[in-house]
């Protein structure tokens, strides 16, 4: 374990004040009682849950190194899901018809969610919900947010007549094909196959139908794609990306910006913004605001690319034009000692988390183009040795 995670879970491993597990239980059992869980359930599910010692270390897991972008990509976008992925849409090709033609998502992106999130469902996750969603919530790291999820669980096991053993999925709470949380499953999973139930463990045309009506909720613009790979022209002003900063499709073009097959991208006013991942010697993305809604199901955006990638490949679309290129690992400590870095020097990346996310690479460009180095916002080594030569001449004045 870095120095880093030790650090991390010294401030946030703090046990609820003067509050044992069961005095934790029996305050959520009032609590349930005011929300309406019915006696039953209080008393026999909720008043009957254990603390698991593992959910706490899944929480508080913290990988050692940096999860880069072509890491993270070829490990989710394979030839396996590819290729399961063509033959769940033949397989469900009714289904997903009727599912575009309702809600206006079209079958590849229900498809790759679908593999994403549970492999079509071979993988949901075999943890108790209910004793890991009490264990969240009675730790004080995230608790009001497990501890509503927590109620919402109650009430629908309820509502749909679950029992406690069938009540499965992730660590933290997540169920069935399509990996909802329990206020998901609340308030956009709907009955596909008319039995009066909605299951999302055990009717896939469930859990479809509500994947699709979650995406339409989220707002979800039919007849448009997610985003696209293009290709970037010579001396691209790369402080130019990032999802805040959206140019017309008319304006990118201008800028130089093609397919990525070199060309030219449409005229139009839809608006895109401009992502680099993996830096400037990785493909570059425009997205669109589809892309946001992905971002919606899960607030990230290598999640969202891939969810998108994978859709079109499924769809029969090829691989990306510009190869992913090796990025050397490094530790989720130096990326930290980057970011405090940076702040320091008054680029602002927000706290040092050692999370390669928007703010840091905003930062990260910010610094690259005071320093005239290509402001892709990818910290590469290059940023490394800049960022510690402008600590020692700040310390020199
Ligand atoms: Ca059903």
């Amino acid at each position: 374990m870095s120095v880093f995670s030790c650090a991390s879970v010294a401030q946030t491993d703090v046990p609820l004040p003067q509050e044992s597990f069961k005095q934790c239980v029996a305050r959520l059992q009032d609590r349930a009682a005011d929300e309406g869980v019915s006696e039953s359930i209080n008393q026999n599910v909720l008043g009957k849950a254990r603390f698991l010692e593992k959910v706490i270390g899944y929480d508080r897991n913290q990988p050692e190194f940096v999860q880069t972008f072509p890491g993270y990509l070829s490990k989710r976008v394979n030839d396996w899901r590819i290729n399961k992925g063509r033959e769940m849409l033949n397989k469900h090709s009714e289904l997903l018809s009727s599912l575009t033609a309702k809600y206006g998502i079209p079958a590849h992106y229900l498809v790759s969610f679908w593999g994403l999130e549970t492999n079509f469902g071979s993988y949901k996750g075999k943890m108790p919900i209910i004793d890991s969603l009490v264990t969240l919530a009675c730790d004080q790291r995230r608790s009001e947010f497990f501890s509503k999820e927590l109620m919402l669980a109650l009430l629908l096991m309820e509502r749909e007549n679950i029992s406690r053993e069938s009540m499965v999925g992730s660590w933290a709470g997540a169920m069935g094909h399509t990996q909802f949380m329990p206020s998901a499953y609340t308030a956009y999973a709907v009955d596909g196959d008319g039995d009066g139930k909605v299951d999302l463990w055990n009717s896939e045309q469930d859990a479809l139908t509500s994947a699709a009506n979650f995406l339409q909720h989220l707002g979800w613009k039919t007849g448009f794609k997610w985003g696209r790979e293009v290709a970037l022209p010579e001396g691209f002003d790369f402080l130019l990306g990032g999802r805040e900063n959206k140019l017309t499709l008319t304006d990118w073009a201008a800028k130089g910006v093609t397919k990525a097959n070199g060309q030219p991208l449409g005229k139009s006013d839809i608006e895109a913004s401009l992502l680099v991942p993996a830096g400037h010697e990785g493909p570059a993305f425009i997205v669109y605001s589809n892309f946001n809604v992905i971002l919606g199901w899960n607030n990230s955006e290598y999640y969202a690319i891939a969810v998108g990638y994978l859709a079109d490949l499924i769809n029969g679309k090829t691989r990306l034009v510009r190869p992913l290129p090796e990025l050397g690992d490094y530790e989720i400590s130096q990326l930290r000692t980057l970011q405090e870095s940076l702040n320091s020097l008054g680029f602002d990346v927000g706290e040092a988390d050692g999370i390669l996310g928007p703010a840091t690479r905003k930062g990260v460009s910010q610094f690259q183009s005071s320093v005239n180095i290509v402001a892709d916002g990818f910290p590469d080594q290059e940023v490394f040795t800049a960022v510690a030569k402008a600590l020692t001449s700040k310390q020199t004045l």
